[in-house]
């Protein structure tokens, strides 16, 4: 058993970026993988043929945080400089 303290959800917590994007519908997610950074798929069904990285029953993809704006990105380096 592992017991976890606040102060464990609290250092987690300050790991995780502010601009996160919510899912839609969290409480129906039965499954989740991921084979490329910052794009996670899941579905409302397991599927185990593949351990999971299959397409089977059509899978959505899920982007927890916004692609960066390169114009902006710039824009903000300028505004720095
Ligand atoms: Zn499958």
């Amino acid at each position: 058993m592992h017991f976890i303290t606040d102060e464990d959800i609290n250092i987690w917590s300050m790991e995780i970026p502010d601009n996160v994007l919510p899912l839609p519908g969290t409480i129906k997610v039965h499954q989740m993988f991921t084979e490329e950074k910052g794009v996670l798929k899941y579905r409302d069904l397991s599927c185990f043929c593949r351990r999971g990285f299959c397409s089977c029953m059509d899978p959505k993809e899920y982007r927890p945080l916004k692609p960066v704006d390169k114009n902006q990105a710039l824009m903000n380096v300028n505004q720095i400089l």
